[in-house]
């Protein structure tokens, strides 16, 4: 439904309910338009998940902004006044800054996470921050070993193995939900909102870690090159297989939303590379294998010219070479002629 649609509905219901009259419009105007938009969003993801859905016959399907509270303001619905937050409907906040505004914010949210903690997140403007120019170009491609492999080998990022520990942990609380998961229709346990609140607790802290090594990862990445060729991986592709794969494919996500954040904060040129074909391809003269390399493969030879390069770093030149950004000018990079000879 339009937001127009919406709007009109409310109007209505509002002029038939004394109750709903009494409370300010801004806000219930945002949750109708927050609840359709999700909706919206639920139903397209439904379609397109079907096929597997309907193959495991379970087609329930939960949106986290369903599951917790969260609240949207626009410019009219909130105001900003002595470093605390005032809300339409009269409610005032005090914010603990994280940092201090950079720009005037033209919107508000106002949600609760996982822990059962509240947070407000201003939208602001973006504002580029440029850095000098390096002449250098990169290529990254995904990985489970490693997270990141690049055309530089000084800017390749092994997959953190912060990460396995706090694995065993989430596995461990899983169980522990398992065990203790109310039955249909009864109330949770204790227990099992313990478990539930540990396990949160838990993966909220890899969650960090992985920000944390991604952004720090990506401001290296940034300040040393101008064009930046990122495979454009989607995870759920992976999703869903073995505890490891879930852990990397998690990393690849966060990694790839830091680098691509990173790079329009400081104004570089960021490509995202379509993912097909990568390990067929060849890097040096363009020819595609006429199969996919296997998984426990790590050389990449080329049949036709004879390049042979470690398969992880034939993908990533593969990127700078799709991007169109020249592999020559990449760092680390050696000319197709020496990787030829080597062959030969
Ligand atoms: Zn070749």
């Amino acid at each position: 439904m339009r937001p127009a649609q919406l709007d009109r509905m409310l109007t209505e219901a509002r002029a038939r309910t004394p109750w709903l009259r009494a409370g300010s419009s801004v806000p219930q105007q945002q949750v109708i338009r927050d609840f359709g938009r999700s909706r919206a969003k639920a139903h397209k993801d439904i379609e397109a998940r079907l096929p597997m859905t309907r193959r495991a016959g379970m087609p329930t399907y939960k949106t986290k902004r369903e599951a917790l509270p969260s609240l949207n303001y626009t410019r009219r619905g909130f105001r900003l006044k002595d470093g605390r937050l005032h809300l339409a409907g009269g409610i005032v906040l005090t914010v603990v800054w994280s940092r201090a505004l950079p720009a005037e914010p033209s919107s508000v949210r106002v949600y609760q996470d996982s822990l059962g903690h509240w947070y407000c997140s201003f939208v602001v403007p973006a504002q580029v921050q440029p850095l000098p120019a390096t002449g250098q170009a990169l290529g990254v491609d995904w990985g489970v070993k490693e997270t990141a492999t690049t055309t530089s080998d000084a800017h390749d990022l092994p997959h953190p193995e912060h990460g396995r520990k706090a694995q065993e942990k989430l596995s461990r609380y899983d169980r522990m939900m398992a065990r203790r998961k109310p039955k249909t229709g009864q109330p949770a346990s204790k227990g099992y909102r313990e478990a539930r609140k540990l396990r949160a607790k838990a993966y909220k802290k890899v969650a960090r870690q992985r920000e944390d090594t991604g952004r720090k990862w990506a401001k290296k990445v940034v300040r040393d090159h101008d064009a930046i060729a990122v495979e454009d991986f989607r995870p759920k592709f992976l999703a869903r297989t073995t505890m490891a794969r879930k852990a990397a494919d998690a990393a690849i996500g966060a990694t790839k939303a830091a680098l691509v954040e990173m790079g329009r904060k400081h104004g570089r040129d960021i490509r995202l590379v379509h993912p097909a074909h990568t390990t067929m391809d060849c890097a040096h003269c363009d020819a595609r294998a006429k199969h996919a390399l296997p998984l426990g493969e790590c050389t990449y030879t080329c049949t036709a010219c004879g390049a042979s390069s470690p398969r992880d770093k034939n993908s990533a030149r593969v990127m700078l070479v799709r991007a169109g950004l020249n592999p020559a000018g990449a760092d680390g990079g050696r000319p197709p002629g020496a990787l030829l000879q080597e062959a030969a």
